[in-house]
């Protein structure tokens, strides 16, 4: 039986895993941590760093192909990983995605094609940038400063409404670089999943619909008529477009804001994209014919890749670790008898050992025969659980 191998242990290379064994693949997860999601459900786990050699090494010397499940690994280690394996998404088109400066500018560089530009922003490297900024690019504030590389879930990110607070929250994210985002005045956010193969093959899901609450993602509304059709074609085409002008192989996540621009639909601004399946496409494990998970397996494995179908609505609903604390602050096991005695609840829990406040530590995925009764059991379960983000239903 052939290996596929996987750069990172999370939750997300937990999941690759479990579709990839399905299919009747060895795994091999390359992860520091001993306890990680996805190390703990691998045939193979190399405990070591992303850029040891020896590991990367052996890694290279078990599989057939190779992916990442997050866009923070040194795109050197799929570098060197590509001398001897295929690996997808290449070190590339990482490293395009783990740096908002470069991201940005692939968005520009093909809005014809996609038909999308992203929010208006500056690049702020150096005291010089930061100045001229202040003095010249007023329209950005009140805006996001962002830092360039490592951020995720809302960290190293800080709101300023004034060039002093500009000033200031550069000094506190250390004067490393950033881009200052202006603030948009969001209606909706939603995000497409695509997957291409090696030979150019390409399929999409349709839109989700997400709702972040202090910048992480919460909850995804996945059924049709979450929202316009008209801007959910948009949406689709646009992450298409730009995973083509990638050359990207394998699952690729594009995020897009819809803003109020006097038009029926809204308007609709790139954000970001994530070089890999992603939290929103969770929902397809459970209500697709074919996961995010199958099609990066498909797409590493060179087989063919069908157009996924949804067979069910699904409302996604994010477990943080803040759900494993009672009012008093208390660590406890959540109830999920009650929540599984809800019909059509589809629980996921990562095998995190330690529950921490922000700390994604599952997520349940609700469905059902028509949107409504999707939406009726969402609430309850979100009830339950004390989640928030369901106000929108
Ligand atoms: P992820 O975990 O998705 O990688 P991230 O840390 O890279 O998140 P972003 O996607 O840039 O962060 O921003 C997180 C959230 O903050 C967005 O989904 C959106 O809700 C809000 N946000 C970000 N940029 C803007 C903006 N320019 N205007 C309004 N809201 C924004
Ligand atoms: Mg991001
Ligand atoms: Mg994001």
């Amino acid at each position: 039986r052939a290996t596929l191998g996987v750069l990172g242990g999370g939750q997300l290379g937990r999941m690759f895993v479990h579709a990839a064994q399905r299919l009747g693949y060895f795994t091999a997860v390359l992860e520091p941590d001993v306890h990680s999601p996805a190390g703990q459900v691998s045939h193979h786990h190399i405990q070591t760093g992303y850029d040891d050699p020896a590991g990367l090494a052996q890694l290279a010397h078990l599989c057939q192909a190779i992916t990442t499940e997050f866009e923070n690994v040194p795109a050197q280690a799929l570098q060197t990983l590509a001398l001897t394996r295929p690996v997808a998404p290449s070190a590339a088109v990482v490293g395009i995605a783990q740096d908002r400066v470069a991201e940005k500018a692939h968005f520009a560089a093909c809005a014809d094609l996609s038909g999308v530009t992203c929010a208006p922003y500056a690049v702020i490297e150096t005291l010089a940038q930061r100045q001229a900024v202040q003095a010249e690019r007023a329209e950005l504030l009140p805006g996001i400063l962002k830092t360039a590389r490592m951020g995720y879930d809302g960290k190293g990110q800080v709101r300023v409404k004034t060039a002093e607070e500009l000033a200031a929250a550069w000094a506190e994210l250390g004067g490393v670089a950033c881009v200052l985002e202006k603030m948009l005045p969001l209606t909706a956010e939603c995000s497409v999943l695509v997957a291409r193969g090696w030979d150019g093959q390409v399929v999409s899901f349709a839109p989700q619909r997400n709702v972040h609450v202090e910048g992480i993602l919460a909850v995804t509304h996945a059924y049709a008529g979450n929202m316009p059709p008209t801007l959910a074609e948009r949406a689709q085409a646009a992450a298409v477009a730009i995973a083509q002008h990638l050359g990207y192989v394998g699952v690729l996540c594009v995020e897009f804001f819809v803003v109020d621009d006097g038009s029926t639909h809204g308007g609709l601004i790139v954000n970001e994209m994530a070089p890999r399946p992603h939290n929103s496409g969770h929902y397809t494990m459970d209500a697709c014919d074919a996961s995010q998970f199958d099609l990066q397996v498909h797409t590493m494995a060179g087989l063919p890749l069908p157009q996924p179908r949804q067979h069910s609505p699904a409302i996604m609903l994010n477990l943080l670790g803040d759900v494993w604390f009672d009012a008093s602050g208390q660590l406890q096991e959540p109830d999920w008898r009650s929540v599984l005695s809800l019909p059509g609840t589809h629980l996921h829990l990562y095998g995190k050992l330690e529950a921490r406040a922000g700390r994604k530590m599952g997520h349940l995925t609700i469905t059902g025969p028509d949107v409504a009764s999707v939406k009726t059991v969402a609430r309850r379960a979100a009830g339950l659980l004390g989640l928030p983000g369901l106000d929108d239903i």
